[in-house]
């Protein structure tokens, strides 16, 4: 199963790698044959190499349409070698055979990324590139394929270790990563077009991801991961510069999202904002004047959560905020920018990531997230979501005032971004108790009551954080008894979708207890 090769054909779009491959090659005794662009390059190298129309016979034309669309080409690249019938049509057409392939397409992602006009982007559209290389992974019982500047190097390697032929192994896997590349590149060429005709929703779109990075290991360590990107154009994760510190695992690209999505609700003009994540969930969010001030405010909040948590900030992250923040643990840090100062005081912590993202992500966007079941996987679009307060509805006797509306408006807002069951207490502008993932409402009701008392015990006050603050709830409250414990946590007001069966003696419970409450007609479970 070793196959020799004599005679390569390159052609690339990215140049990366290129002479190094093609010197190796030829000084291993192989016969180079290129089109336009990559002969071009190899002849500036001084590297002997044959044009493909002098191969074909044909000259390349259509503004490179047709390049190597040629039964020279595909028949060098399709013969059987062990096929006698095979064999004589190759000697009595004059088709030379072809050992070895290395192709990548034109960039027709990075094109349409790039903003490129509707032609420019159907230019993009590779069509020689991916007939040839999914020919050559078909014929892989004689052809090796590469796709990837990144396996260059392997393939002069494997030639040293098998006497200038490749295994049979090696040209699997090769095939393998090539139809992953072919799919991956006409999925990203239906999407684009999907999005022109605008039919771009989870019913109709194909998906598609760019291998971004392996990653270490998955949730857990005997869990292998990967990171990919859609190419979707949002700031966040997948954008931004990691400007310090080790490579981020999957939970912390995970956990980071999370923080950098929940920070983003906040309008950076109005008010700085932190949220700080521990396992996707927030244990602290809040706003201030600045982003010191808001980092305290959160962190306040849960303060023995916080240890080894994401800080996101809405801000350009100031040296003032980044003091503060490297007091403890903390595992990343992601903003939109942040000055030299700041990033002078992040250096002094090694193990600490700090993440650029170069702007903050629109909530409103439309967009789509995925999650997986035994056998597929589930498409919707993003919740965005956000509150109108001109759809809230006070049902209760008591009214909320302007400051409680203010602080329900904001706890709604960080109830979206917590597991339902989420229940969120807010008080002058920062979380004061959330419970998260809780089967019950009531049980997430107390959850959040209860880490209110130990965060307030944790700051050496006698009363209970949540006294005094509102709450809100991510889903209806289906009976009362929910209302009563946060009555008892001292809460004030409730903001909350309404809708359930038992709304009336939900209102009833809050009235008797003197609640205000606002219905907001909009649900936000995240699961
Ligand atoms: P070059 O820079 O060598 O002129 O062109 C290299 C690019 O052309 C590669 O990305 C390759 O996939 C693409 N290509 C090769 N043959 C054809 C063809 O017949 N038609 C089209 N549209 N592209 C081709």
């Amino acid at each position: 199963d070793q196959r020799k090769i004599a005679r390569a054909l390159l052609s690339v779009s990215d140049k990366t790698g290129l002479v190094d491959l093609a010197r190796g090659l030829a000084e291993r005794g192989v016969q180079l044959v290129s089109t336009g662009g990559t002969a071009r390059a190899l002849k500036e190298a001084g590297l002997e190499v044959q044009d493909v129309s002098d191969l074909t016979g044909f000259p390349e034309m259509m503004d490179g349409r047709l390049k190597t669309l040629h039964p020279k080409v595909h028949g060098g690249l399709l013969a059987k070698r062990d096929d006698a019938d095979h064999a004589a049509a190759m000697q009595s057409h004059d088709i030379p055979a072809i050992d070895l392939l290395a192709v990548n397409l034109y960039p027709f992602v990075k094109t349409v990324e790039g903003g490129a006009d509707y032609d420019t982007a159907v230019e993009n559209i590779d069509i020689g590139g991916p007939a040839m290389i999914r020919a050559a992974a078909k014929n892989h019982d004689g052809v090796a394929v590469v796709v990837e500047p990144g396996d260059y190097a392997r393939l002069l390697t494997a030639l040293d270790e098998n006497d200038g032929a490749t295994p049979l192994s090696l040209r699997k896997e090769l095939a393998a990563k090539a139809y992953a590349h072919t799919a991956a590149y006409d999925a990203a060429i239906s999407r684009w077009f999907a999005e022109q005709i605008g039919d771009d929703t989870p019913q109709t779109r194909t998906f598609s991801g760019q291998l971004s990075s392996a990653l270490r290991y998955g949730e857990n360590p005997h869990q292998d991961a990967a990171f990919y990107k859609t190419g979707e154009k949002r700031f966040g994760v997948a954008s931004a510069e990691l400007v310090q510190g080790k490579a981020l695992s999957y939970n912390n690209l995970n956990d980071t999202d999370a923080a950098y999505e929940l920070v983003a609700e906040f309008d950076p003009e109005k008010a700085a904002a932190i949220a700080i994540i521990k396992h996707a969930n927030p244990c602290g969010v809040a706003q201030a004047a600045t982003l010191h001030e808001a980092y305290e405010k959160a962190l306040a909040c849960d303060s023995v959560s916080a240890f080894g948590g994401i800080v996101a900030a809405n801000r350009p992250l100031d040296a003032d905020a980044a003091e503060e923040i490297v007091k403890i643990f903390t595992e990343v840090i992601i903003a939109p920018d942040a000055s030299d100062e700041a990033k002078e005081i992040i250096s002094q912590k090694k193990n600490l990531r700090l993440l650029l993202a170069g702007g903050l992500p629109d909530p409103g966007e439309a967009g789509l997230t995925f999650r997986s079941l035994a056998g597929g996987f589930l498409v919707q679009g993003r919740d965005n979501r956000t509150l109108d307060p001109s759809n809230l509805k006070v049902v209760t006797k008591a009214q909320p005032s302007e400051v409680q509306l203010a602080d329900m408006i904001f706890a709604f807002t960080v109830a979206k971004h917590v597991k339902s069951n989420a229940i969120v207490y807010a008080k002058d502008g920062a979380t004061v108790g959330i419970g998260a993932g809780q089967m019950s409402r009531v049980d997430s009701t107390r959850v959040a009551f209860r880490k209110g008392q130990a965060a307030a015990e944790a700051l050496g006050l006698k009363e209970g954080l949540t006294e005094g603050a509102v709450v809100a709830s991510d889903a209806f409250f289906p009976f009362a008894d929910g209302i009563e414990v946060l009555a008892e946590a001292g809460a004030t007001a409730v903001i909350q979708p309404g809708g359930s069966m038992r709304d009336d003696e939900v209102i009833k419970a809050a009235d008797r207890l003197g609640l205000a409450m606002v219905f907001t007609g909009l649900r936000h479970f995240r699961h």
